[in-house]
């Protein structure tokens, strides 16, 4: 069986070419919430609605209520907001939010 070769931003597999057999838990801009603001940081389809990033960083990411996921209502401006969403990404369990939203 042959593997696929992905685009995950940061892969050490992706960056090398090697193809991988796995269902990648990245965060992926094509599942990402409608409901994100448009910008470098997106909640995706994988969101367990843990809450983490929300307490991380609460002036980014908010509750769809009646969905029951996170979602980025507002993008970072100053490379210390930025570096909270990043501290958000690092801390949740699933990897379903990404920085390779549109710039
Ligand atoms: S930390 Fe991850 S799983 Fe938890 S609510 Fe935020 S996006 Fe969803």
């Amino acid at each position: 069986m042959d593997g696929h070769t992905c685009q995950a931003e940061g892969c050490p597999l992706t960056a090398e070419g090697i193809s991988c057999w796995f269902t990648c838990l990245m965060a992926n801009k094509e599942e990402k919430w409608n409901e994100n603001i448009s910008g470098r940081f997106y909640v995706d389809r994988q969101c367990i609605d843990c809450d983490l990033c929300r307490e991380t960083a609460p002036r980014f990411f908010t509750r769809y209520e009646e969905g029951g996921y996170s979602f980025v209502h507002k993008q970072p401006t100053t490379e210390e907001e930025a570096q909270l969403c990043i501290e958000a990404i690092e801390g949740c369990p699933v990897e379903a939010i990404g920085k390779d939203g549109e710039e």
